[in-house]
């Protein structure tokens, strides 16, 4: 029997004790792991040395995991690794050995999809949990309840489980369920496409997805010759170049339902992006931390605050929208025309030491800003001040006209005070505007 979208208890009253939900962010590196958990992160996954799907990321070493896993206490958050590629025969040798590792190095999970990692974890690394990757494509309750009488204490359910197959699932399954609610989709059925390895030979599923489906393309009407043969080149549809198309989806955007998918029961809110900006992962985390957590604390009382929103979309660069929650996506949740890439805030710098007594902020510089520039600082509070730089030094107190050279640090007067991992952002400015 299917259960109706009505019959989701929106706000179920307090009375009884909802349980609280993990919010699992990305780790693209070391540096973007703490300012995930920084800002509210229960765990984050992160791509190690092997076996991990997005091979362009910053993956892990070994130390990096090691120093993960210690800074992640420190907040009570775990830290998962991702080994979720369809191994080849080449990629077996190894796989008990790295196990092991992640074990010792007091890695929480790995999430797996193909059954040679998973049965190894299983075998060699007891302490470590499997969950099953959302590259198995789980979509129904038989299905997780096969994964959880193999011993899997969690599944991570495709992201094309709408709202009643999770709701079902819930309630016909004991078993941990792992559900995206934030980030890129992928236009094609997740994991199941070889655009990418038949146009830049990147195996989507090894990690090396070259996102073709975001490329722009141009459109050929097949064109035969007299006798009906194929013409190797079509006659174009468009002469207008403006008319190149893309064949990329909206991202995912759940904050608006975090009442609905805690009341379902998911028991983990997965944001994508391990190749997304810190700021990025910041900024949605934190977001989401102060939804969830203003629910659990007064849900009869919950109300979506514009803030959570706006935080959003500063962090945002692709159009939003409900993936496959509540409908199977059309046209309208495609992006068939240029995308604007650029997020309307960029990330300026962050604090590494304040001083009270002085009110000066040791910083170091993420993106160009100049005196003038209105920054504002963002913390795991939320937006703690707007201010207009006054003027800029450099470490030795020398005065510059501009902070030009990421990673540079620099002192700025603060008008209020500022935390150590605070970030300093400001309106997106055009290289026409950067002299
Ligand atoms: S090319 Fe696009 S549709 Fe294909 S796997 Fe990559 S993100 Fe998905």
């Amino acid at each position: 029997m299917s259960i109706r979208l009505e019959e989701a208890p929106a706000a179920a009253s307090a009375k009884r004790k909802l349980a609280r939900p993990e919010l699992l962010a990305p780790g693209g590196n070391l540096e973007k792991l703490k300012m995930a958990i920084h800002y509210g992160a229960d765990a984050v996954y992160i791509g190690g040395p092997r076996y991990s799907l997005r091979s362009n990321a910053d993956n892990f070493t070994m130390e990096e995991m090691r120093q993960a896993v210690k800074f992640a206490e420190g907040y009570g958050a775990k830290v998962f690794v991702a080994a979720n590629i369809y191994a080849h025969n080449e990629d077996l040798a190894g796989i008990a050995d790295y196990l092991r590792e992640l074990e010792a190095v007091g890695i929480a999970a790995i999430i797996a999809a193909d059954p040679i990692i998973i049965d190894t974890a299983m075998k060699v690394a007891p302490k470590l949990e499997v969950h099953l990757s959302t590259q198995q494509s789980t979509l129904n309750w038989e299905a997780v309840r096969y994964w959880k009488e193999e011993g899997l204490p969690r599944v991570v359910l495709a992201r094309e489980a709408s709202m009643a197959d999770i709701i079902e699932i819930k309630q016909k399954v004991d078993v941990e369920i792992e559900a995206f609610v934030h980030g890129a989709m992928c236009s094609s059925f997740s994991g199941r496409c070889v655009l990418s390895n038949h146009l830049t030979d990147r195996d989507s599923n090894r990690g090396g997805c070259s996102q073709s489906c975001r490329w722009k393309y141009d459109l050929y009407q097949a064109a035969a010759d007299e006798s009906g043969q194929l013409l190797a080149e079509g006659v174009p549809l468009f002469a207008d170049e403006e008319e190149s198309f893309t064949m990329g989806s909206k991202d995912l955007c759940m904050i608006e339902h975090i009442p609905q998918i805690i009341e379902a029961g998911i028991d983990s809110l997965k944001i994508e992006g391990r190749m997304k900006s810190m700021h990025y992962a910041a900024t949605v985390v934190y977001a989401y931390r102060q939804a969830i957590d203003s629910y659990l604390a007064d849900p009869d009382n919950y109300k979506l605050k514009p803030e959570w929103l706006e935080e959003i979309h500063k962090a945002a660069n692709r159009p939003l929208n409900e993936g496959f929650f509540f409908q199977v996506p059309g046209a309208k949740e495609h992006i068939y025309h240029e995308e604007d890439k650029q997020a309307p805030y960029d990330f300026a710098g962050i604090v590494l030491e304040y001083d009270a007594a002085t009110g000066m902020a040791l910083v170091e510089q993420r993106n160009y800003f100049k005196p003038g520039t209105e920054l504002e600082v963002f913390s795991p509070d939320g937006v703690r001040f707007r201010q207009t730089v006054d003027a800029i030094y450099d470490e030795e107190g020398n005065t510059l006209d501009a902070a030009r050279h990421p990673l540079q640090k620099l002192r700025l007067r603060m008008e209020g005070p500022v935390q150590p991992m605070d970030m300093l952002r400001k309106k997106f400015m055009s290289k026409k505007s950067k002299k």
